[in-house]
């Protein structure tokens, strides 16, 4: 392989990015891609339901400062504002009554309030929760479904430095194809994992199965778990604070369990939320009928959803297939047409759904952010500032880490 002044691991959201940046910076770069395709967790596959569904991410969350957001509006594509608010609650088999759907909201806004009051040391989430019912509602939505955790294994640090994600959008035609629609232009050399990483001497030689390449700098955008399982051995050893910032910000998960629902709306109407409380943890949220699909995408995360993915797809279908029945009746399992379960834990090269720092430890994010010998570099959702897990904070995490690497190499 020619040398460059650049090598990008990865090809998602933020390589991509990172790409077009170096590009127009006038730097050659190679881009190097473990997988067989582009997008990493942005993918749209037609494949299981014959429409488009977002294996990986799918809202277009902050669209007011989400890149993605214009592009999918000037390529004209269906979009939907989604507001993400609980229109139906079920405490395991029963409608939650009115009082009890309110309440649940005041929790949420009680969570707001404690955040923004809190000043003590950095602790769990769930330290801030109040106990009950309600609560647990609320901490279901902002820990295992947004965050990707249970709320005793959240950072309030870390949580409180997220943005706000309003506004939310969807696209039909799939947030997976907007991405790999932006990167179609770039060139990329897919199924070529990067093994190792020397750093010695000058500049850095990435090893290849494909073959070996030098390069001035690397930008690394593997998630933080591929980089703790040691996917890509670095030599010498990166520093300790790198090595425990991999460690201190694990991968959440989050997993999709989208059932066709043949022959009726089960009374529901196009994007409601639908959220099943258990008593204890196992909660599961719907989003129903996007787009007036024959969907119902369930939602499981945090502990349980990596439970579920050892588990297996039958199990995770039939937990989200009996939750409806419990709620709607069990006449509603002959209208459950195809069903699959995502399983991003068992994708070698992600590991997970997204990063989430443990308590205490949200400054592994800004030691991630500083480049070691000033010539690798980090990038992607998990150093995406107040976008953190998000697939449009990749990739503004991408642009500016190569805007820092161009600045360096080129002296401007
Ligand atoms: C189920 C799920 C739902 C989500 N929902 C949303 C959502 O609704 N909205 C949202 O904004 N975000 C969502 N996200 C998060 C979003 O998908 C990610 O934040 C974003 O796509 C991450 O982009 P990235 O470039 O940082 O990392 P990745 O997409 O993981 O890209 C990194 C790339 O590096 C490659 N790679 C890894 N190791 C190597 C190696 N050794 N050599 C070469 N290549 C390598 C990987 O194959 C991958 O392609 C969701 C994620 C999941 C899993």
């Amino acid at each position: 392989m020619e040398d460059v002044d650049v090598v990008i691991v990865g090809a998602g959201s933020a390589g991509l990015s990172a790409a077009k940046v170096l590009r127009t910076a006038g730097l050659n770069f190679k881009l190097l891609e473990a997988t067989d395709r582009i997008g990493g967790r942005a993918w749209t596959s037609s494949e299981h339901f014959g429409v488009p569904f977002d294996i990986g991410c799918a809202w277009l969350h902050a669209a007011d400062r989400n890149p993605y957001f214009p592009e999918a509006q000037a390529a004209g594509w269906t979009m939907h504002h989604h507001d993400m608010n609980i229109d139906h609650l079920y405490y395991r088999g029963r409608k939650a009554s009115e009082e009890e759907e309110a309440s649940v909201k005041a929790a949420d806004a009680s969570l707001a309030e404690l955040m923004e009051g809190h000043s003590g040391g950095d602790d769990r989430l769930g330290a801030l929760l109040a106990k009950g019912r309600a609560s647990r509602a609320a901490a279901t939505f902002c820990g295992p479904m947004d965050f990707g955790s249970d709320e005793d294994e959240i950072s309030i640090a870390d949580f409180k430095a997220a943005a706000d994600l309003e506004p939310n959008y969807f696209t039909r035609e799939g947030f997976g194809a907007l991405v790999a629609r932006f990167g179609a232009d770039v060139p990329v050399q897919l199924s070529t994992p990067v093994r190792r990483i020397e750093w010695d001497g000058l500049g850095v030689v990435c090893v290849t199965d494909r073959g070996t390449l030098k390069a001035r700098a690397v930008i690394v955008t593997a998630s933080p778990a591929v980089l703790a399982f040691d996917e890509i051995v670095f030599s010498p050893a990166l520093p300790d604070a790198h090595m425990s910032a991999f460690f201190d910000l694990p991968m959440g998960m989050l997993t999709k369990l989208p059932l066709e629902i043949r022959g009726t709306r089960l009374g529901l109407k196009p994007f409601d939320d639908l959220l099943v409380e258990r008593t204890a943890r196992h909660d599961i949220y719907f989003l129903c009928f996007p787009f007036d699909l024959d969907l119902m995408v369930g939602f499981i995360g945090g502990d349980f959803a990596w439970e579920m993915s050892a588990a297996g797809e039958a199990a995770g279908v039939d937990f989200a297939t009996n939750r409806l029945c419990e709620i709607l009746g069990n006449d509603t399992r002959r209208h459950v047409g195809r069903s699959m379960m995502t399983n991003w834990g068992a994708e070698r090269y992600v590991r997970g759904a997204y990063a989430a720092a443990r308590p205490g430890r949200a400054e592994a994010r800004a030691t991630l952010m500083q480049p070691v010998a000033e010539r690798i570099f980090f990038a992607g959702e998990h150093v995406a500032g107040p976008l953190i897990q998000t697939c449009g904070g990749a990739r503004l995490s991408g642009e500016a880490v190569a805007r820092q690497v161009a600045a360096q190499l080129t002296g401007r």
